[in-house]
């Protein structure tokens, strides 16, 4: 990742902070687009030696992202890599839902890739550049009570293949990645029972550590997944295969 500079949103906890940390642990420079406060992990990346920023901002407001990419642009001279990362859930069973919990998951999980997506490509088709966009195995699969979410996760991976599409001659990879169940704070309201149910539902045994996710965000990003564009790899512990 030496010489590389790529936004991570959503990276003050959980999947996007793993993420963000390991990128540095490979050289990169890092910067998060977050809601949430992310100084810490910015000075933990700066500690290591590589170069990290932060800027506090929603990333489904179009005209924020633009301005933030412009920043990382004067800031850091380049954007090489994007992970579009910020998720919310707001689960509920159709009949239940509110039009505003269909609106705000799908501003937040999917508009989100389309305003940092198109500021980076600005940039990347004179350079090149990846992007990875996190989905999930809703997304895949489909899941009861998350009706909002997996239609979110599902048109991240029509974004992602249509944007491999449009700019893989200008040297511009696009992928996803669709996590399992992941240790993080949006699974971490399970009750046991579902645990249970869970554990024995994945061949692995286990839930999903949110290094599991960032090694395979860096495999993709990095000179390893040269060939791979417009592909969506499943990261379950065999949930779904
Ligand atoms: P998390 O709740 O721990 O972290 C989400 C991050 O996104 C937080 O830092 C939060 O502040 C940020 N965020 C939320 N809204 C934002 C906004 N409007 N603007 C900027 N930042 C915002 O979640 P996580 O489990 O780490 O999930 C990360 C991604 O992985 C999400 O897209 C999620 O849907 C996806 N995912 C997670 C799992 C899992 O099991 N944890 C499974 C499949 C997919």
């Amino acid at each position: 990742m030496k010489d590389t500079v790529t936004i991570v949103t959503g990276g003050s906890q959980g999947i996007g902070r793993s993420i963000a940390e390991f990128l540095a642990a490979k050289g990169g420079d890092v910067v998060i687009f977050d809601i949430a406060d992310s100084s810490d992990i910015v000075q933990y990346i700066r500690q290591k030696g590589q170069r990290s920023e932060f800027y506090q901002i929603d990333v489904s407001n179009f005209n924020m992202v633009g301005e933030a990419v412009d920043k990382v642009i004067k800031d850091m001279g380049r954007v090489s890599n994007l992970v579009n990362n910020a998720g919310i859930t707001a689960d509920k069973l159709l009949l239940r839902m509110k039009e505003e919990d269909w609106d705000r998951v799908l501003q937040i999980n999917l508009k989100s890739a389309f305003n940092c997506t198109k500021a980076v490509v600005r940039y990347m088709l004179k350079t090149g550049g990846s992007i990875v966009n996190i989905s999930s195995i809703a997304g895949v699969m489909g899941n009861a009570g998350q009706a909002n979410y997996a239609a979110s996760k599902a048109g991240l991976i029509g974004f992602t293949k249509s944007v491999a599409r449009e700019y893989g001659e200008r040297g511009i990879r696009v992928n996803a990645v669709a996590p399992g169940f992941i240790k993080t704070r949006m699974t971490e309201s399970l009750d046991e029972k579902s645990r249970e149910t869970m554990f024995k539902a994945i061949p692995l045994g286990r839930l999903g550590e949110p290094d599991d996710i960032a090694h395979v965000v860096y495999f993709l990003l990095s000179e390893y997944g040269s060939y791979i564009t417009g592909e969506v790899i499943n990261v379950n512990g065999g949930l779904y295969m």
